[in-house]
């Protein structure tokens, strides 16, 4: 083969981006990975979710929705979500995960650039009924509350599941995620310590920008107890101080809130730091005109 075609060749850029989920694929095929819990790859709403969430969900209206959240503070909503059962075989699921990935030898496992210890549902076969779990159960959510950010328009996600703890990731830092809606669920074990610490929801211009005292929150994570947050809210996880803690994060991405963004200049409809500075710019005006009015008064 000569040099030029190989290098253009398509699948080389392929295996370059897809090269770890394509190795998982093709050892699956043939050193076989025996899933533990064989119904967590298809859905089942009411073995998955709690009954009082199923029903807030499924009579689909504003009212119903809101009945079963709390807002701590603006744009973070939290309820109780996920049935212990499900959370312990998830678990379970991610061990099964582990072991087998210890057995062949691999090494790199990262959930994303900020996680060491975890693992890519989706790579695991899990994307589909992943893919349901956001479009009939987190899409309704967000089309209510997250309008203004692409929540009435995911139509994909990264799902994967950290671990906290010692021995583990101890905590992290401050960031936003790469995505328009982030759902993190607790589903385990035993830990004291890893809050989740909220800084004000920014734009890109505005992502290193002072918080607010009003924007300050602390989450206490509880197991099968869900947090969801627009991704572009900054946030990070205090240390984990004993035991081990593992969440279960679904970041759900919309396309056509991505090419929109690119041609939108104004964020204040959810940037903190874009509606201080809009306030800010109304109150100059507000003095202006009062001193210019002042002026014509005295002549
Ligand atoms: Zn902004």
């Amino acid at each position: 083969l000569d040099r030029s075609v190989a290098s253009n060749w398509p699948w080389f850029y392929f295996l370059e981006d897809y090269f770890f989920p394509v190795c998982l694929l093709v050892i699956h095929f043939f050193a076989n990975l025996q899933p533990l819990h064989q119904e967590l790859y298809s859905m089942h709403p009411s073995a998955f979710f709690l009954p009082t969430f199923l029903e807030a969900v499924r009579t689909n209206t504003e009212e119903s929705i809101a009945s079963i959240m709390t807002e701590p503070i603006p744009g973070v909503f939290s309820f109780a979500m996920l049935q212990p059962n499900f959370c312990d075989m998830l678990l379970e699921e991610v061990e099964n995960f582990e072991k087998w990935v210890h057995a062949m030898k691999f090494k790199i496992m990262r959930p994303n650039t900020m996680n060491k210890y975890g693992a890519v549902l989706d790579d695991f076969g899990l994307e589909a009924m992943l893919n349901q779990f956001m479009e009939e159960f987190i899409a309704p959510i967000s089309k209510v509350f997250y309008p203004e950010v692409g929540g009435g328009t995911l139509d994909s996600h990264h799902a994967f599941v950290v671990e906290y703890g010692k021995d583990r990731d101890v905590e992290l830092g401050f960031h936003v995620d790469d995505s328009e809606v982030t759902l993190n669920v607790c589903l385990g074990k035993q830990f004291s310590g890893g809050e989740l610490y909220f800084r004000g929801i920014r734009c890109e211009n505005h992502v290193n920008s002072e918080t607010q005292h009003e924007e300050m929150y602390d989450y206490s994570h509880v197991p099968g107890r869900a947090v969801l947050h627009r991704g572009r809210h900054r946030h990070g996880a205090r240390p984990t101080s004993s035991g081990l803690r593992m969440n279960l994060l679904l970041w759900c991405r919309s396309s056509v809130f991505r090419e929109m963004k690119k041609y939108q200049m104004d964020f204040s409809s959810w940037c903190g730091e874009c509606q201080r500075e809009k306030r800010e710019r109304q109150i100059q005006c507000v003095k202006a005109t009062k001193h210019f009015l002042g002026v014509l008064e005295g002549q």
